[in-house]
């Protein structure tokens, strides 16, 4: 911490305050604030109107309102399980309605009797024959009591530290604030361009709404202390972002140099042409490679791009320089895929397989393998990451299917095979397209390369979305396509904790469908299975020998049958729209027209009409990521749900997408003419979440 920042107010110590002892200040440690920055910084996520008084006749339901009245009767109900309820009737000279409340004491009882007068605040919601409020807080009304002037605001989740605590200490540092001015990190130049308020004016507005400000008008974010403050945010974390690129730009790694005339002895190898997009993107990650400097490469392809031939030509840059390359995916079923594929290209004995399933003496000799540099290309699922795991000479890392594994993992794995200063180069591939705004935001220290095209021949696939009651119908469906030599999967999606009870319905599934399909050979796979049976199984659906297979969700990922032509999705609508595009891609990689029908259980919400309605429309892996984005946020979509990442304080990735390129531009101009502003603009906003620059 340098000088300016330990005298400047906002640094204090949160215990400077009054009304904050040890007791609080550990409390409030758990929301990481420490100091009164932080409080200011903690910023409402929504607000109440308590400065009105709502006639009780005018009311809706759902609305969050103060209201008054005089309690005209109130009586006890008794339901079956020997719980009461007390119901009181409130009216005013407009209308009514019914209090309900199911804890109250003695003196609660007395508040709540016939001819006092309350003033209540809570939500309106339909009852049996009017609209009710359950457990409004209320207070008995005085003939002095005055409404509030400004709007409440309500602060994030809060741990035991009461909203009213909050109220309290931030009045305290928002009048600091007017005292000693707080620092504006913003410069002038681009408070100008936007026209943005100055910090401490915005900051009070948002914790203090001016009197006569409604909740409607921010609850769309639209003032102008509420965009400065957003921005400021977005800022924030992008730069937070290019200082982490630039200290990965700072380590060592080594040069993998590549013969000039690579493409074609590789295309033989493959026994394919190369698209046009592959020969782009490999052509980006050698440039990166022969750099003494890390690749950090994200690679996105839509499903069935062919990541994997791209992955394959870095992994033979690392293998014709004489070091180890180790390819990670997130499933068994997906490792093995890559191991078959591998040991074709590279010879078996040049290629290697761990995951948690070697246990005892063979994983002690696979790990030695791995530490005495024998074999190079080391494939892998998370078992990679175990402490045991010692390279010899890792100088690439590749990450298949990254949306699966989460940010802190891909952090750890940077640390992998570091030697000194020097880290192995990464290459990470994603078939879940990432909407811009996520790319901008969460991945702003990776460079980026996309796969925007399929191979040749490929045909769209038809989807179709139908109601489990037509089971007939794509039962006989499946029949005609095996007859006429077409292959079919069958997915069974439930959502049962217990994988176990997964497998056991899709055994179900499996057993009956073999009764129903009597002519066609059915098969099944799933997560429980032996490494050797899963394996099996999808070589025999490769050499048809199996019409049908049915499978849990483990397919997602991985399985590679050109002549499957049909997938059947049981209870699609439980399934996020990444998910099931991902399987979808499991067909249509052959050249025959393919189909995926999405069988749902009845009755299906509207947003669960609009979701598979999208997958009906567009094949499309980007129009699909920025809707699933849209429907259930970024933190589900990253897979980051838990780490927090995308949790902004004021700031609405998808929302506040038009401001990202202006923000970019920002950052820019701020790391080339204010550097010195950085550090306690990350710190402001990032705290301790920081994670990136101590990475
Ligand atoms: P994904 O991007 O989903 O990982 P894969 O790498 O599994 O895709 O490739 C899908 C299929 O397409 C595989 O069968 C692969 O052999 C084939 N493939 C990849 N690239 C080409 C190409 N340029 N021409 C023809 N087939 C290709
Ligand atoms: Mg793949």
């Amino acid at each position: 911490m340098d000088k300016s920042e330990t005298e400047s107010f906002e640094y204090q110590s949160v215990t400077t305050l009054k009304g904050v002892g040890p007791a609080v200040a550990e409390k409030l440690e758990k929301l990481e604030i420490y100091t009164l920055q932080d409080i200011l910084f903690h910023l409402p996520l929504r607000y109440e109107d308590r400065t009105r008084v709502v006639p009780l006749g005018s009311l809706r339901a759902g609305q969050q309102v103060l209201v008054e009245g005089v309690i005209e009767h109130s009586e006890m109900k008794y339901t079956g399980k020997g719980r009461r309820s007390l119901l009181c009737h409130l009216s005013d000279n407009t209308g009514a309605i019914t209090l309900r409340f199911f804890h109250f004491n003695k003196t609660q009882q007395q508040h709540l009797s016939r001819g006092n007068r309350l003033r209540c605040f809570g939500e309106t919601r339909f009852g049996l024959n009017r609209l009710e409020m359950v457990h409004p807080e209320y207070k008995v009304v005085r003939a002095d009591m005055e409404v509030e002037q400004s709007l409440t605001p309500v602060y994030p989740k809060t741990d035991g530290v009461h909203q009213s605590l909050l109220k309290k200490l931030s009045d305290q540092v928002l009048q600091k604030m007017q005292q000693d001015s707080l620092p504006d990190w913003l410069p002038p130049a681009v408070m100008e361009e936007y026209d943005f308020p100055v910090l401490a004016s915005a900051l009070s507005s948002v914790h203090r709404p001016a009197g006569n400000t409604r909740p409607e008008q921010l609850e769309t974010a639209n003032s102008r202390a509420q965009q400065r403050l957003i921005f400021e945010e977005l800022l924030a974390h992008q730069l937070s972002l290019q200082l982490s690129r630039q200290k990965i730009r700072r380590q060592r790694a080594v040069a993998l140099l590549v013969a000039k005339n690579f493409i074609p002895g590789f295309e033989k190898m493959l026994g394919f042409k190369l698209t046009q997009a592959q020969e782009r993107v490999i052509a980006e990650i050698f440039a990166d490679l022969g750099r003494e400097q890390p690749m950090l490469r994200l690679v996105q392809g839509d499903v069935g791009s062919g990541k994997t031939a791209v992955a394959a030509a870095a992994a033979l840059a690392a293998t014709a320089n004489g070091r180890q390359v180790a390819i990670m995916a997130p499933t068994e079923i997906l490792a093995e895929q890559h191991l078959l594929n591998f040991s074709r290209w590279f010879g078996c004995e040049n290629c290697l397989l761990l995951t948690g399933r070697d246990k005892g003496k063979q994983r002690q000799q696979k790990l030695a393998m791995i530490a005495q540099g024998e074999v190079p290309v080391i494939i892998g699922t998370h078992a990679l990451f175990q402490d045991e795991v010692v390279f010899s000479d890792l100088a690439l890392l590749v990450v298949d299917e990254q949306h699966r594994f989460g940010v802190h993992q891909r952090l750890a794995l940077r640390e992998k095979g570091r030697n000194g200063n020097t880290v192995p180069h990464q290459l990470i591939m994603t078939a879940t397209p990432i909407p811009r705004s996520l790319a901008m935001t969460a991945y702003a220290d990776l460079d980026y390369s996309v796969i925007d095209e399929l191979p040749a021949g490929r045909k769209p696939v038809t989807t179709v979305v139908v109601s489990g009651s037509r089971r007939e119908e794509v039962i006989t469906r499946i029949k005609n396509a095996c007859e006429k030599g077409e292959q079919a999967y069958w997915v069974c999606t439930l959502v049962e904790e217990s994988e176990f009870l997964q497998c056991q319905a899709a055994e179900d599934t499996a057993e009956k469908l073999d009764r129903e399909l009597k002519n066609l050979r059915v098969a099944l796979v799933h997560g429980r299975m032996k490494q050797e049976e899963k394996q099996a199984v999808v070589e025999r659906f490769k050499n048809r020998e199996i019409d049908l297979l049915v499978a849990t969700t483990v397919i997602e990922v991985g399985v590679d049958v050109p002549n499957a032509s049909l997938m059947v999705i049981e209870n699609a609508e439980r399934l996020g729209l990444a998910q099931l595009h991902q399987l979808r891609g499991r067909v249509g990689r052959g050249g025959r027209q393919s189909a995926c029908v999405l069988m749902y259980q009845p009755p299906l919400s509207e947003n669960g009409k609009q979701r598979l309605a999208i997958l009906r429309e567009t094949g499309d892996g980007f129009r699909i990521a920025q809707k699933d984005l849209e429907l259930r946020g970024p933190g589900e979509v990253l897979g980051t749900k838990q780490t927090g990442l995308m949790q902004m304080r004021i700031a609405d990735i998808v929302r506040d997408e038009h401001w990202f390129e202006a923000v970019k531009q920002a950052a820019q101009f701020i790391l080339e003419q204010h550097p010195e502003t950085v550090r306690p603009l990350v710190r402001r906003w990032l705290g301790k979440a920081d994670r990136f620059v101590n990475v």
